[in-house]
Order: structure tokens, then C-alpha cells, then sequence
């Protein structure tokens, strides 16, 4: 029988990482995938959603271009067409993946793989994989949530990109990122839009300021938020839904989408089984190199719920490669994140927010930037863009940029390297300005907003 030096259970962005680097560091790699490779970030969550959320912003360019002289009339949108376009090209990105694998000299196999023993995988049809590492990189899943009366009849994130239309009155549960940035695809496009918070605010986690802005935005986008709310139940109502809060409100609904969060994909693969420790939330437990409990077990990405996103599962998908095959030990910084939210306007963050911040640093000094851009000048829009950043007064170090308007995820990115580069204020300042931006500002921000003296 073969023995692998390596079996990857699952094919996203972290498993695909850790099987080309390994490969090319000569080992002997199966990848193991029961659905299509890419996994969550290409096929059904990063990738399309970026491509729904460029469709959406249409509709605005197109609602502003009137300012600037344009005619625009008899503009229409089509689903069908954006589904099929943006299907083909995950399509086509998956081949990408798969050749990617291919060529690095991994062996793919399409099936699902549970653990057999410590050192062997079995596949559905019975076949059974010798390895000397298994990498678990099985991901996470929408989470259903708080069980209702009627909650089948909602849609999770898998389900929106199944949507073969515009449903017209939409109900999203939830207030992170992908409840956000999919209510305002839907909102761009045409649809009513409520979401439905439980808290008393969006984003939790995220910088106070940056989220109230971005409410308020949100709320100028038309999109109604009902705070400190719960969905108590969803009935059908002819051929529409009805969607009951728990103060007994009922809203009309085509859809409701619910996106409380997602859960690691741990259940069925016989991890525990083995003696590898799972959290509470049903996460592999790793130690910095991503070494689980049991020591020929390793797992990277969302399945061990450290930080979820693509980029830190293919860092800690390479890292561990280069540890176990390329005698390059070495681990993942898990603190600096820079992020986005593709919402419309997006966010854009990296660094301590200012909470944060001020449990470390009594004197932080906030810089804060509010304006219109320019094009709303001419457009009417009634968007301002949101810039702060936070600097410890006592070293003059940049601690925290966080930004909401158009391109601040992209601004998010660069400042992120003038963070890991300890960057301090006094830089900002010296760095001269790219006129006429709106990430000028960030250059040009003398005097701070508020001085803290803790
Ligand atoms: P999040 O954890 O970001 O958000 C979950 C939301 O659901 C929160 O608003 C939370 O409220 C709410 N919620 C949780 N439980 C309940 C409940 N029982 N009843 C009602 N509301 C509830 O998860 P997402 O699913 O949005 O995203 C998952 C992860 O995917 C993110 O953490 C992110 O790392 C990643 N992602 C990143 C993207 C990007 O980089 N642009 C895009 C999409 C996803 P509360 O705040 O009160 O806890």
C-alpha cells in the first residue's frame, strides 16, 4: 500500500497552500476534497461575493453619473446573467486550483475523508490512505443559528449564491461581515432590505466610530436596521414569507437570509475519536505551528477558529509545509490583520481599534478625518468617508487605521505595511500627499481629534 508523507482533508485556500508547498518540498501528498476545490473562499463565499458586490455598485455609479453629465436612462440589471458570468469564472478558478495541485505533483482525490486511525484516512468508498501527517483543512459552515419554528425556510451565504433571482423583500439575521456585505449586494440591487441585529450594534469587534459610521451609511443606503432584535419565527404566507420578531413585529419576505456566524467542520471526520482536542466551538486545538494534540495531526484555516480569513489559512497552510517538509520552522504572526468588509461604502481596518488600544496605551491620541470625497460633489451622494488613526502619544507609533469609504479596504492593505513596519506618526506626516485622494488625508491629519490621558 502507499504511504502518503501527506493527507490533506480539504481543498481551500489552506489544505491546496500546505499540499503545493509540500509537494514541491518533495514530499508525497494526496489531497482529499468531497466538493469542489477552491472551498469556501473561491466557491461560495470571497471570489462571488466580490463579483456580486462590483455588480451591485453599479447601480450607484449609475445613479451618480447624472451629476457629471451622463444620461443613463433605460439602464437594466439581469441575474441570470451575472449568475452565469460569475459561475463560470469560479469555474474557472477551480481548474486553476486543480492544475496548481497538479503540476506541484499533488495527487487529488475527489471524495470525503474521515480519520481512521492516527495515520490513516478512509475514503467513502471504503479505500483506505496510509500517511505518515494528516493536515485536517475542512474549513467551517454556515451556522443555522438559534432554532426557530420555520427556520428551513430561511437561506444561508450557500444558499444566496443558489439565488436564481432578485428576490424583492429580504430579511438578513446577523451583523458580521457576511450578513453586511451580502445585505448591501442585495440593497444595491433593488431589494428592501432589514437586518436584523441582536446587539446594539453592527460589527462587534470592530472600532466603535468605524461601526457607527458604517451604520449610518448602511441606514442612508435605504437599508432598515432593527436593533436589539431576534427572529422569532418564519411562516410561509402564500408564495412570500413571514418573518415574526420576538416583540411579535412581522415582516414581509421574499428571503430571509441568516448569517450568525459559521462553525468548524469537525463533526463526522472521527477527530476526537483519535484523541485530538477540539474547543468548545468544535475547533482542532493547535499550538503554533498548527500541531494538534495527536502529533502526526495538524490543521490550519477556519477549522481551528483562530483568525477566518483566506489569506492567515494559506499563511499557516505554507508555514506548516515549510516546517514538517522544508526544514523552515516557522510560525504565523496571528496579531496584525489588516481586513475588509465589502460592504457599500467597505471598511477598512488594521491594528489595535481604539478600545483596544486604550487598554495598553493611556495616552493615545485619535486622528480623525470625516469628509465628503469629491465625486459626491458633483453627484449629490450623501456619503462622507470615515478615516482615523490611533497613535501612542509617549512613542509616537501608529497603533490602528480604520476606514470607511470607497477603497478603504485597498488603503487597509498599504497601511498595514507601514504598521509592520512600526511606522510612527511623525512618517504619516513626512509622507507627501497623492492629490487629489481621499487617502490624502491620511498624510495630512496635523492636529488630534481627542487626546487620551488614562
Ligand atoms: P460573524 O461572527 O462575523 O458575525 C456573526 C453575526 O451573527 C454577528 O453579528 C452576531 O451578533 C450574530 N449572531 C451570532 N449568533 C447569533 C444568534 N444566536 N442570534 C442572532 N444573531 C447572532 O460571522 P459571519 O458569519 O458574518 O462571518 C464568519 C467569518 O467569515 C468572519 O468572522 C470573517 O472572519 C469571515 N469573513 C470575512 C470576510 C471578509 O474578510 N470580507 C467576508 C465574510 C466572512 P453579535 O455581534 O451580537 O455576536
Amino acid at each position: 500500500m502507499t504511504k502518503w508523507d501527506l493527507i490533506v482533508i480539504g481543498g481551500g485556500s489552506g489544505g491546496v497552500r500546505a499540499a503545493r508547498i509540500a509537494a514541491l518540498h518533495g514530499a508525497k501528498v494526496a489531497l482529499v476534497e468531497e466538493h469542489r476545490l477552491g472551498g469556501t473562499c473561491v466557491i461560495r463565499g470571497c471570489v462571488p461575493k466580490k463579483l456580486m458586490v462590483y455588480a451591485s455598485r453599479f447601480a450607484q455609479e449609475l445613479d451618480e453619473a447624472a451629476g457629471f453629465g451622463w444620461s443613463v436612462q433605460g439602464a437594466a440589471f439581469d441575474w441570470p446573467t451575472l449568475k452565469a458570468n460569475r459561475d463560470r469564472e469560479v469555474a474557472r478558478l477551480e481548474d486553476v486550483y486543480r492544475n496548481n495541485l497538479v503540476t506541484a505533483g499533488v495527487t487529488v482525490l475527489d471524495s470525503r475523508a474521515t480519520m481512521q486511525s492516527q495515520n490513516s484516512v478512509r475514503l467513502v468508498d471504503g479505500t483506505v490512505l496510509e500517511a505518515e501527517n494528516v493536515l485536517i483543512a475542512t474549513g467551517s459552515t454556515p451556522d443555522a443559528g438559534p432554532d426557530i419554528e420555520g427556520g428551513e425556510l430561511a437561506i444561508d451565504s450557500n444558499g444566496f449564491f443558489e439565488l436564481t433571482s432578485l428576490p424583492p423583500r429580504v430579511v438578513v439575521q446577523g451583523a458580521g461581515y457576511i450578513a453586511l456585505e451580502l445585505a448591501c449586494v442585495l440593497r444595491l440591487l433593488g431589494a428592501e432590505v432589514t437586518v436584523v441585529v441582536r446587539g446594539d450594534q453592527i460589527l462587534r469587534g470592530f472600532d466603535d466610530e468605524l461601526r457607527r459610521h458604517l451604520a449610518q451609511e448602511l441606514t442612508q443606503t435605504g437599508i432598515h436596521l432593527r436593533y436589539g432584535r431576534q427572529i422569532a419565527s418564519i411562516a410561509k404566507n402564500g408564495t412570500a414569507l413571514q418573518v415574526a420578531l420576538d416583540n411579535h413585529e412581522r415582516l414581509p419576505a421574499d428571503c430571509v437570509l441568516r448569517a450568525t456566524g459559521r462553525r468548524p467542520n469537525t463533526r463526522g471526520l472521527g477527530l476526537q475519536e483519535l484523541g485530538v482536542n477540539l474547543d468548545a466551538a468544535g475547533a482542532v486545538s493547535v499550538d503554533a505551528y498548527s500541531q494538534s494534540s495527536v502529533q502526526c495531526i495538524y490543521a490550519v484555516g477556519d477549522v481551528t477558529n483562530r483568525v477566518n480569513l483566506t489569506p492567515m489559512a494559506i499563511r499557516e497552510g505554507h508555514a506548516f509545509a515549510d516546517t514538517v517538509f522544508g526544514k523552515l520552522v516557522r510560525t504565523v504572526d496571528h496579531t496584525l490583520v489588516p481586513s475588509a468588509v465589502f460592504t457599500t461604502p467597505e471598511a477598512g481596518t488594521v491594528g489595535l481599534t481604539e478600545e483596544q488600544a486604550l487598554r495598553q496605551f493611556p495616552h493615545l491620541d485619535v486622528y480623525r478625518s470625516t469628509f465628503r470625497p469629491m465625486k459626491a460633489t458633483l453627484s449629490g451622494h450623501p456619503t462622507k468617508v470615515f478615516l482615523k488613526l490611533l497613535v501612542d502619544r509617549d512613542t509616537d507609533r501608529v497603533l490602528g487605521f480604520h476606514a470607511v469609504g470607497p477603497d478603504t479596504g485597498e488603503m487597509a492593505q498599504l497601511v498595514g505595511i507601514t504598521l509592520q513596519l512600526g511606522a510612527t506618526k511623525a512618517a504619516f506626516d513626512a509622507t507627501l500627499a497623492v492629490h487629489p485622494t481621499a487617502a490624502e488625508e491620511l498624510v495630512t491629519m496635523r492636529a488630534p481629534a481627542v487626546q487620551h490621558n488614562l
